[in-house]
């Protein structure tokens, strides 16, 4: 164990989080299928290996498809509330591994430790959110055309689901995912990103101790560690009856195009290009503050980051003034230390990335007001560090129209509110959009049918970050899937309508006869 993951305490972490990291490969508190290569996960904050971890290969695959397969033989025979108190009691040991957890998600992924133990309490809350919906997995009854008949429409589970998740948010979105299909009486197969498979790993020892404690099958929620390879077995496996998938645009079209292909179901919650419109009537304290945390939260690297703000001609240079003073007084550094605001990239790719972006940006004809770069020195060894950065673009270049992972923010102005919507909605991607106004006329016309084109359309607030009580997801590139809250239980149980004679007659539908 190296002393700088003592010197933050995060050997403490793991151990009780239950992963080792003698040898090669961490132990677990569930069956752990891991005989492939080894995968090494660094921590963004300062470059330090965590852990060595052996991966998925596809006999691995095989042996937890049988798992799941006959753990669901048993778990679909539970009723729903009883699968509801499984996710009581998850949700309980969570609250127990808050702090610890939110610290790893903090290290490993590189976002602020507030929002790590912010994401851990998402989970607390979809458990909460998933307990009460277990006693109210309902269908309709209708009126059948026939007398003596009866019809109504009920629920089934669907079987396995499988998840695919994205580095960004590697504990909440499993969560979101599982605590709705466990509720609905699937078992489930995680394959989650190889940049955080600690903080999956830690994940699995925790449900696993709450399966032992209720002497039910660890096979009810699998996780297997590996890369794309791991997830294209998910993604063609027709055992897999719906594929939850999260992450970029261009790996979601290949996702979804082959679930499609054998008839599986998928939600896909893909890439986003959200914006704010700051009209004239805009309380601009609240703006910039909606705009500077959309920004720079997590590095810019939310879905739901705010990646354009569209703002009135009347306020543009006062927005532009305040944005430049604030993103002054930004401090950048480790995510363990709260002063800081803005921690590193999740790895040098992304950073590649975003120097790219800059420069593409330049080249199309964006002004910089506040000028982007990689952070050198003691405190930014791991090379993942950058400058949150603003530039004044127009919204048709085709840098704008792509989602740069990475604080970057662009400034667009307008004259009038339709023209403001046309270019929110003027991009391939339709996940967050927000509005600031006091003006009440502007807010409904912002959120009609001629108004925003996402998923989440907001009012006085940023675009980052959701309730898990709503449904999340958006339109267009970003997938169209939708999770956690409102009626999304539904996505994960397949659907079955009734009819039911009480009669000694055998009337048919619409008046046929069929006389013998
Ligand atoms: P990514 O697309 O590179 O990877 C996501 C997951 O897909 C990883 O687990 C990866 O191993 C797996 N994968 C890669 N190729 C695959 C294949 N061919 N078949 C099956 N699985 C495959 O995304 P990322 O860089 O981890 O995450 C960032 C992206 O995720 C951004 O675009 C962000 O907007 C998006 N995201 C969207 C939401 C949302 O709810 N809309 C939430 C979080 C992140």
């Amino acid at each position: 164990m190296s002393t700088k993951l003592n010197e933050f305490g995060i050997e403490k972490t793991l151990k009780n989080l239950g992963i080792s990291t003698e040898n090669d490969g961490v132990s677990c508190g569930g069956k752990y299928f891991a005989s492939g290569d080894l995968l090494e996960s660094y921590s963004p904050n300062d470059g330090q290996l965590i852990a060595t971890i052996k991966t998925a290969n596809s006999s691995d695959y095989a042996a937890v498809i049988e798992n799941a397969k006959s753990a669901f033989k048993e778990f679909r025979m539970i009723p729903a509330p009883k699968r509801g108190e499984i996710v009581r009691q998850f949700g309980i040991k969570l609250r127990e591994y808050k702090d610890d957890l939110g610290k790893l998600v903090s290290y490993e992924m590189g976002k602020s430790l507030q929002e790590g133990l912010g994401e851990v309490q998402e989970m607390i809350d979809i458990c909460d959110f998933a307990v009460g919906l277990s006693r109210q997995l309902h269908g309709y009854t209708m009126h059948s055309e026939r007398p003596g008949h009866r019809m109504y429409e009920q629920y089934h589970p669907l079987g396995i689901v499988g998840i695919i998740s994205a580095f960004n948010f590697p504990v909440a979105v499993w969560s979101w995912n599982t605590a709705l299909a466990w509720i609905c009486g699937n078992v489930t197969v995680w394959k989650p990103s190889e940049k955080t498979p600690l903080c999956a790993i830690a994940c699995q020892n925790i449900i696993s101790q709450v399966l032992k404690e209720n002497n039910l099958p660890e096979g009810i929620s699998n996780m297997l560690v590996g890369d794309h390879r791991i997830g294209e077995e998910l993604v063609n496996d027709k055992n897999v009856a719906l594929v939850s998938f999260t992450g970029s645009t261009k790996v979601g079209r290949i996702v979804g195009t082959n679930v499609a292909q054998r008839f599986g179901k998928s939600i896909l919650e893909l890439g986003g290009n959200n914006a704010i419109i700051i009209t004239e009537n805009a309380d601009l304290n609240m703006s910039i503050i909606g705009a500077v945390f959309g920004a720079v939260g997590t590095a810019g690297q939310r879905c739901t980051s705010t990646r354009r703000l569209i703002i009135h001609e009347s306020v543009y240079e006062d927005v532009k003034n305040r944005l430049v003073k604030a993103y002054g007084q930004l401090k950048i550094g480790n995510s363990l230390d709260e002063s800081n605001h803005v921690g590193p990239l999740i790895d040098k790719d992304a950073v590649k990335q975003y120097q790219d972006s800059i420069e593409k940006c330049r080249q199309q004809g964006g002004k910089f007001v506040v000028e982007g770069g990689v952070l050198s020195g003691e405190n930014y060894s791991s090379g993942c560090y950058v400058k949150p950065c603003i530039a004044e673009v127009e919204n048709s270049y085709e840098i704008v129209q792509h989602e740069t992972f990475a604080p970057i923010l662009y400034l667009i102005k307008y004259k009038t509110l339709e023209e403001a919507i046309a270019l929110q909605n003027g991009v391939p991607q339709g996940l967050s959009s927000a509005i600031m106004t006091q003006d009440l006329r502007e807010a409904e016309l912002f959120l009609s049918q001629v108004g925003s084109d996402c998923g989440i359309a907001n009012v006085n607030i940023g675009t980052s970050g959701a309730e898990i009580g709503g449904a999340f997801g958006g339109e267009k590139e970003t997938g169209g899937g939708r999770e956690s809250g409102s009626d999304v239980w539904k996505y994960y149980m397949r659907r079955q309508t009734n009819t039911i004679n009480y009669t000694d007659s055998l009337p048919l539908a619409q008046g046929i006869k069929f006389d013998l």
